[in-house]
């Protein structure tokens, strides 16, 4: 989500320096597997996730770059691969598949 900033000269901050996460327990976005992602961990990411400024940009950020692991934007790989899929997008496909692994700097 843009947003404008009157000073041309300073870069406008990225929205990840907004996150609500920064500062908690990033394994609690990173369950093992997709089956534990509606454990108890996973429940309080997304709590810290319903609470963020950023919510949609990051959402975004990962559904567009097929982050196949963890919570982003309140939602899980799967719901993100299915986000993917309805919108016709070719990573719609697990990272493992596409022949890509570990996380990406957005
Ligand atoms: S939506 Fe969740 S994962 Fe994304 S930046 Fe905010 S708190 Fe972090």
């Amino acid at each position: 989500m843009a947003e404008q900033y009157a000073c041309p000269t300073t870069p406008p901050p990225h929205w990840r320096d907004r996150a609500a996460c920064i500062g908690e327990d990033p394994e609690i976005f990173f369950p093992l597997s997709d089956s534990l992602a509606a454990g108890a961990d996973a429940r309080a990411a997304m709590a810290i996730c319903r609470r963020c400024p950023v919510l949609l940009d990051c959402r975004a950020w990962a559904v567009e770059h097929g982050e196949d692991d963890g919570i982003w934007g309140a939602t899980t790989a799967p719901q993100r691969r299915a986000l993917r899929r309805a919108t016709g997008d070719t990573l719609a496909a697990p990272a493992y598949q596409r022949g890509r692994t570990g996380h990406q700097d957005g």
